[in-house]
Order: C-alpha cells, then structure tokens, then sequence
C-alpha cells in the first residue's frame, strides 16, 4: 500500500473544509483535503436555505453567535471581492397574533446583546408597504440577512486554496486511523487505498466527523460524541412569490418555524422542517406538505392550493436528541482532548454556511 507524508490534511470538502484549507494554504501550510465523494459540498453544504445569517437567535457568547456575526461580514467582504452572487435582500419577522408581539421585544434585545443592532420594528402599515402580501400585525426587518449562491461560494474558496497549493483528492475516504508519536496516521480508502503521516489532521467530515473521531485509535472516546441526525425538508413554490424579502414567522419552541427563503433568481421555498432520522437519506415525503401549507397560510392567507411541489432535504448535525435545548458548534482543539495535531468539528448545523470564514479563522488559530 502506498505510504505517504503530508502537512496538513482536512478531512471533507465542505465548505467548511474548504474553507479551513484555503485559510491554511494562505498561511503557508502544505494542505491535502480528503473528500469521500467525487465533487465538494454535495452534502449539507448544497442541501440548505442559503441565508447569509444576521446572528439573531443564537445564545449571546455561544461559538454560533460570534462565529455567525463575524463570519457574516466576512462573508459579504468576500463575495464582493471575489464576484461571489448574493444579495443582502433582508428579512422579515412576522408577528402573526398579538400574543406573539412582545417576542419581537425579546429578539430585538437578543440580537443587541450578539453585536445585531440593526433590527428595525415595524408596524402593520410599513409591513404592508414591503411586503403587500403578508399577513402580519408587525414585525422586525433584519436588514443584514442575505442570500447567497452557496455553490459559487465553494468554487470561490477552492479556487483560493488550489492557488496557494491546496489538494484535493476526491473518492478518498477517510476510514481509520492511529495517534502517532509526531502526529497522525490516517488510513485511506477508495480506488487507491493509502496511509497518511500527517502532522496536523482537521476533521471537518461534516456528518462523518463524530465516527472519524470515534475510529482515530489512541484518541480519548469521551471526545468523540454521539450523534443524532435532525432532516430538514424543503418545498418550493411553483409560481413566482409575491414577497421580495425572506419571511420568517415567530419561532416556536425547537425551531425557527416554517419560513420563505428566495434563490438568487426569485423563486422562493418552503422549509426546512424537523425530521428526525436514522439514516442518511435525502427523498422529500410529499404527505409531508400537508402541515406547510396551514403554517403557510398563518402570514400568506393567499397561499393557492396545490403551489407547492417536494423540493430537497438536508440534514442537521445534532450533538442531543430531540427535546434536548440547541446545542453550540463543537471545534475540539489541542487544548481540549491533548492531541496536539488535532482538530475535531463537530455538531456544524446552520449557521455554519455563513460562518464558514470566520471558522476557518478560528481553526488556523488552534494549529
Ligand atoms: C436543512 C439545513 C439548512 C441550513 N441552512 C443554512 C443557511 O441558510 N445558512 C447557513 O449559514 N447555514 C445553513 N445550514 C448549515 C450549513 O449548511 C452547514 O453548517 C455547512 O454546510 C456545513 O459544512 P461542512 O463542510 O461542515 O459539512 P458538509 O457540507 O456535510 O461537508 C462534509 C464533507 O465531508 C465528507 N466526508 C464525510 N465523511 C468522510 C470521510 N470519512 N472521509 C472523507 N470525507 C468525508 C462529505 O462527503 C462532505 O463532502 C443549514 C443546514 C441544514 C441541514
């Protein structure tokens, strides 16, 4: 079997580990990415809503809500330099009844405390004025949410990595490995099986990243959680939609509800909901579009039967199963398991898409 020495190697070519490698090539490190598949980001990474996230919701000081805020502007920095297509189209937050008012109040207060401090409240005659087709009694305006074409993002940040001497390799699975004296050793499947000796393993394996760190030999269990997978399942709207923002209703107990996103083209869709699954398994259940359309009907009244059509399905991540309060991305360095040459993420659900950058930053800073 062929034996080989590297730097650094990331683990899955997700956005995030794309992300991570260019960071590292930009710093000099020799970086070799390992992805299972045959292309980058055919996981959750191109299986999600594409919102550019404001960093609203998140608990003040959490990693969601510092990454969230920070890697936001360092996204929308990014796009602009590199042609990247997104808009910063806005968001909506509609209030649906009275009883649900005072909840603007609270998020409002919540996004301050995060660094959000441009949520605008708005009455029922400005939502009008916006947004003529929505039902609301008011609402919060966030104007900093934005969509972004996640694909074009990727190809952006490989295009970066390669320059400065990144590697992919494509139907590389990572399938063991071994704690050794002055790093790693990771075995490799695929059409050519190998052993890596790297001195710095990133494993940013997305949903495979918890069972790498459970098959790394020598690496402590207690640091290799359990993972429950959380599915989220869009449906997209046939004819054009009447709205020109994002619309959000107010969240509800476990989720943010079920809310309008728009592609870069205007189409808009319907999700994602919470499905919690077994196995990977990205079919959309049409029976499932029955509940969509009363939550629908709550803030669009005019929704026409029969408008919306399966559309996709992604999967969360989730380090706690069902019931259990929202957990904080994971990213285990050096000085939490004492590996030295290892950094684990795990439990990278939204907003991971638009923290990528500053995750990568805050990688760099722990090898
Ligand atoms: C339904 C849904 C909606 C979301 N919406 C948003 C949003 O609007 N905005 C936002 O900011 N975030 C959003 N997110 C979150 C965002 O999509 C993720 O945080 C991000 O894509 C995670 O990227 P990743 O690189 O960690 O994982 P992935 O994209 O899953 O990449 C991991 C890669 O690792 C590879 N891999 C796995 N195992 C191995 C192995 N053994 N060896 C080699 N390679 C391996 C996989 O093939 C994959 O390519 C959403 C997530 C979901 C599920």
């Amino acid at each position: 079997m062929q034996r080989e020495t590297v730097d650094c190697v990331v683990i899955g070519a997700g956005v995030v580990g794309l992300a991570i490698a260019r960071r590292l090539s930009l710093a000099g490190r020799e970086v070799i990415i390992l992805e299972s598949g045959n292309e980058i980001g055919a996981h959750t990474s191109s299986r999600n809503s594409e919102v550019i996230h404001a960093g609203i919701y998140y608990p003040q000081g959490s990693l969601k809500a510092r990454l969230c805020v920070a890697g936001r502007d360092m996204l929308y920095r990014y796009c602009a330099e590199r042609g990247v297509e997104h808009r910063r189209c806005g968001k909506l937050i509609a209030a649906t009844s009275e009883a649900e008012e005072p909840e603007l109040g609270r998020i409002t207060v919540a996004a301050a405390a995060n660094g959000v401090d441009d949520l605008k409240r708005l009455s029922t005659a400005d939502l009008r004025a916006m947004e003529p087709a929505l039902a609301a009694g008011a609402g919060l305006l966030s104007p900093s949410t934005g969509i972004i074409d996640s694909h074009g993002l990727m190809l952006a940040i490989q295009g970066d990595a390669e320059d400065h001497g990144a590697m992919i390799a494509f139907n590389a699975p990572v399938l063991s490995g071994q704690l050794a004296a002055a790093g790693i050793l990771l075995r490799v499947g695929g059409a050519v099986p190998m052993e890596l000796d790297c001195r710095t393993v990133i494993n940013s394996a997305g949903l495979g990243a918890p069972g790498i760190a459970a098959r790394l030999e020598g690496f402590p269990a207690k640091f290799a959680p359990r993972q429950w997978l959380a599915k989220g399942n869009y449906f997209t709207l046939t004819p054009m939609p009447p709205f020109s923002r994002l619309i959000y209703p107010v969240p509800e107990p476990g989720g943010l509800g079920v809310h309008l996103t728009l592609d870069l083209a205007g189409r808009a869709r319907f999700g994602p909901d919470v499905e919690w699954v077994d196995d990977i398994d990205y079919e959309v259940d049409p029976a499932r579009g029955e509940r969509f359309y009363a939550a629908i009907r709550k803030y669009w009244p005019d929704l026409p039967d029969g408008a919306l059509e399966p559309g996709y399905a992604g999967i969360r991540p989730k380090l706690a199963p069902k019931g259990s309060p929202a957990q904080d991305f994971v990213i285990q360095g050096p000085a939490d398991h004492g590996v030295t040459c290892l950094v684990n993420l795990f439990g990278i659900e939204s907003p991971g898409l638009t923290a990528s950058l500053a995750i990568a930053e805050h990688v760099a800073g722990l090898v």
